[in-house]
């Protein structure tokens, strides 16, 4: 058991599954002899299996309690705070004098992230294909008049989406005669938009299909072409796939989630730092991907259902975890489902929700 006081003052007992007394499961609940103040006659200790949060009812005691293997993010978040804590302010003779100040003599174990599943060899070939191409499909897009039409289209700078990463694969790159190996295994990425994304595991690609899109079509019609049956698909990803967004280690304290590739570019084009916008891109968040230096998630998804719902599903998740959470009103109505489409009919002040979240965020 390890007690540490948040920089708001609240004590926490973080303790381990093993350390529990005679622990019985009610459920949702699991109920405990409190070894805290050592009750050994009623199980005043209740901690809620599904966040690793607990109580102890004794009114003389009313500790709270987080049961570390049931709640991992939390629990690393907690130690990793009090630490710097401990280290920066409170006990600054702890520093060793040879260290700069920045180097944290505390090191905490990092929780062991769970393995992705074995990847198909055919997955892997495609990823390192791509990612020997990134520097060509770069070149690609910077070059290619249709790619850039596109981008037009949608409202994005060319200028923006280099800054981001974001290549091309036309199917010239992939007629080359040193492609002869390759071709089979990429061809789904032909007359794609590639977006590179960031996980613990590596990097990964998202790719947006341009098939049969002409200069002057919308959005809307170019979905419903390839939503056809035959058509390929809309967005592909390789495995590893993660997040469109900076490094993860590159992440400053607050930082905005929006849902897709698009979105996170508008935001950029609108003049947002890079290093704060994040899209899911679909890839599940997973709160122990975030770096202890995140505190503060602003949540700024879809407006209709889907987004409503995952947005106080994401803000559960992120609260049990620790993080400060801010939700975005998504400002979308008729005129556009997310940020790309409202930015395409109304430009700067259709983000205006989003500016002014960040900015009381950063002032709070
Ligand atoms: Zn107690």
């Amino acid at each position: 058991m390890i007690t540490i006081i948040t920089p708001q003052g609240k004590q926490i007992e973080i303790v381990l599954a093993s350390e529990l007394c005679d622990p019985v499961d009610m459920g949702e609940h699991v109920r405990a002899y409190c070894h805290l103040h050592g009750s050994d006659h009623q199980r005043s200790l209740s901690i809620t299996r599904m966040t690793g949060w607990g109580h102890c009812f004794n009114a003389a005691c009313q500790a709270t309690v987080l049961v570390a293997e049931w709640n991992r993010p939390a629990a690393q978040r907690l130690l990793h705070q009090y630490y710097q804590g401990l280290t920066s302010a409170a006990i600054p003779s702890y520093q060793p004098p040879h260290l700069p100040s920045s180097h944290r003599p505390f090191v905490v174990q990092p929780l062991l992230l769970p393995l992705p599943k074995a990847i198909p060899a055919w997955q892997q070939e495609e990823l390192h294909i791509l990612q020997a191409l990134d520097e060509q499909m770069r070149w690609a897009l910077a070059h290619s008049q249709r790619a850039q039409l596109y981008l037009r289209g949608r409202g994005i700078p060319l200028q923006t989406a280099l800054d981001a990463g974001v290549g091309y694969l036309p199917s010239a790159l992939l007629n080359r005669p040193e492609m002869r190996t390759k071709r089979e295994v990429v061809r789904r990425w032909v007359d794609r938009m590639l977006f590179p994304l960031n996980s613990p595991f590596g990097r990964g690609y998202i790719g947006r299909s341009l098939w049969h899109w002409q200069p002057g079509m919308n959005e809307t019609i170019h979905k419903a072409l390839l939503e056809r049956p035959g058509s390929p698909r809309r967005w592909i990803k390789t495995n590893p796939a993660g997040w469109f967004g900076v490094e993860l280690e590159q992440l400053p304290d607050t930082i905005m989630l929006v849902e897709g590739a698009f979105d996170r570019l508008t935001l950029l084009a609108a003049g947002l730092p890079a290093s704060q916008i994040v899209a899911l891109v679909g890839t599940a968040l997973q709160v122990e991907w975030l770096p202890s230096q995140v505190n503060t998630v602003v949540l700024a998804l879809d407006g209709d259902d889907g987004g409503k719902e995952a947005s106080s599903r994401l803000a559960d998740q992120l609260v049990q975890a620790g993080l400060r959470v801010r939700v975005c009103p998504s400002g979308q109505n008729t005129l556009g489902k997310d940020w790309n489409e409202l930015w395409q009919h109304l430009g700067q002040q259709s983000l205006a929700p989003v500016f002014e979240v960040l900015s009381e965020s950063r002032s709070a």
